[in-house]
C-alpha cells in the first residue's frame, strides 16, 4: 500500500510552545504524487525502533518527521540526534521543539556506540540539536560520541551533521580533531531566506565553517545541503553552489522542503523531479564530487552508499590529476 506521510499531523502534538502564537501558515495538503512514500510498517522498521528506544536514543528521523523513515529504518539506517530533543534555536522549517534543554546525558556516547554496534552499521550519521547554552556548543560531546563509536565499532565510518557553533571559539577545531569521516553542515536555504527561515544563523558563518574544516584537515569529506520550495530563486541556488565550491565542499544535497505543521514556514512550491535533475547536472559541472538532488533527498538518506561513492570519486579525481 502506498500512503502519504502526513507531516502536518505533527500539529496535534503540543511540542512547539514557542510557535503556538505564530499565525497559521497556508498548508498545501495535496502533495504531488512524487512526494508519496510507503507507510512505515515493516519488520525491519519495528526492529530499528526497538533498538532506538531500548538505548534511550533520539533520532532526527522521528523528530523531523522524515518522509523516508519507512525505507531507512527497514534497512536499519537511522540518524541519531544527540544532546537531547530540545533545541535552543527556533528555525521556521524545523520540527524539533525549542526551549531550555536538559543537561547532557553522560551515558549517551556509550549508548549511541552500543546501538551502532548492535545494528551492525557500516556507516553512521550523528546529528544534534543546537546547544547555544553550552560553552562549547556541544563540541566535546560530539568528540566523545565519535570516540565511543571508534572504540565499540571500529569498522564503522562516522558522518557528523553539526550545528554552526556560532560564537563558540575553538569548538570547530575540537570536533575536526576527532577526525569524523564526513563533516556535514547544512546551509538549509539561500541567504535571502535566512531572516525568515533560519533567523538565528548567519549564512557567511556557515559557509566559513565548512571552509575551515577543509583548511584544518583536507582529508575529511565536507558536505552541505539545502531545501528548495521555500521561495528561493534558481539563480540564488546556483550562486550558493558556487559559494560552496569556493569553500571546497565535496558533496551537495538538495531536497524538497515539507511543512511540518501549520505553524511552520509554508511550502511555496513543490519542485518537480526534472528541476532537481537539472540542478544535479549543474552542480556536477561546478565540480562537486557528489550530488544528490531529488524531492525526497535528505542529508542522511543513503548516506552509507553515498560515502562509498564519495571515496571512489575522490580516488578517481586523484588518479586523473
Ligand atoms: S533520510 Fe535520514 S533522517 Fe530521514 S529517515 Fe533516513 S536516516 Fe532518518
Amino acid at each position: 500500500m502506498v500512503t502519504v506521510v502526513d507531516t502536518v499531523e505533527g500539529a496535534k502534538k503540543p511540542r512547539h510552545p514557542e510557535k503556538a502564537h505564530r499565525p497559521d501558515q497556508p498548508v498545501q495538503m495535496r502533495k504531488p504524487e512524487w512526494i508519496r512514500v510507503k507507510a512505515p510498517t515493516s519488520r525491519g522498521y519495528s526492529e530499528t525502533r526497538e533498538i532506538v528506544k531500548s538505548h534511550n536514543l533520539v533520532t532526527v528521523c522521528e523528530e523531523a518527521g522524515c518522509p523516508n523513515i519507512g525505507e531507512c529504518w527497514d534497512k536499519k539506517h537511522a540518524t541519531f540526534m544527540i544532546m537531547g530533543e530540545i533545541c535552543t534555536r527556533a528555525c521556521a522549517f524545523c520540527n524539533v521543539a525549542t526551549g531550555k534543554p536538559a543537561p547532557l546525558d553522560v551515558r549517551e556516547p556509550e549508548n549511541v556506540a552500543h546501538a551502532v554496534k548492535t545494528m551492525g552499521l557500516t556507516h553512521v550519521v550523528i546529528t544534534s540539536v543546537d546547544r547555544d547554552d553550552l560553552e562549547d556548543g556541544g563540541a566535546q560531546h560530539f568528540v566523545e560520541v565519535i570516540q565511543a563509536i571508534r572504540e565499540q565499532a571500529p569498522g564503522t565510518t562516522v558522518e557528523i551533521l553539526t550545528p554552526d557553533f556560532l560564537r563558540k571559539e575553538k569548538a570547530l577545531e575540537k570536533v575536526v580533531a576527532a577526525r569524523p569521516d564526513v563533516f556535514n553542515h547544512n546551509l538549509e536555504t539561500v541567504p535571502s531566506n535566512y531572516l525568515t527561515v533560519r533567523p538565528g544563523a548567519r549564512y557567511f558563518h556557515s559557509m566559513r565553517l565548512l571552509q575551515q574544516v577543509k583548511e584544518i584537515d583536507p582529508t575529511i569529506f565536507t558536505k552541505s545541503g539545502i531545501m528548495v520550495g521555500l521561495g528561493e530563486e534558481r539563480n540564488e541556488v546556483l550562486q550558493l553552489m558556487d559559494d560552496l565550491r569556493s569553500a571546497d565542499v565535496d558533496f551537495l544535497t538538495v531536497g524538497q522542503y515539507l511543512q511540518p505543521t501549520k505553524k511552520h514556514h509554508p511550502v511555496i512550491r513543490f519542485v518537480p523531479p526534472d528541476e532537481f535533475k537539472s540542478l544535479e547536472t549543474i552542480a556536477y559541472s561546478k565540480g562537486f564530487l557528489m550530488v544528490s538532488a531529488s524531492p525526497l533527498t535528505r542529508s542522511s538518506h543513503h548516506a552509507g552508499d553515498d560515502f562509498a561513492r564519495l571515496k571512489a570519486a575522490r580516488e578517481a579525481k586523484l588518479r586523473a590529476a
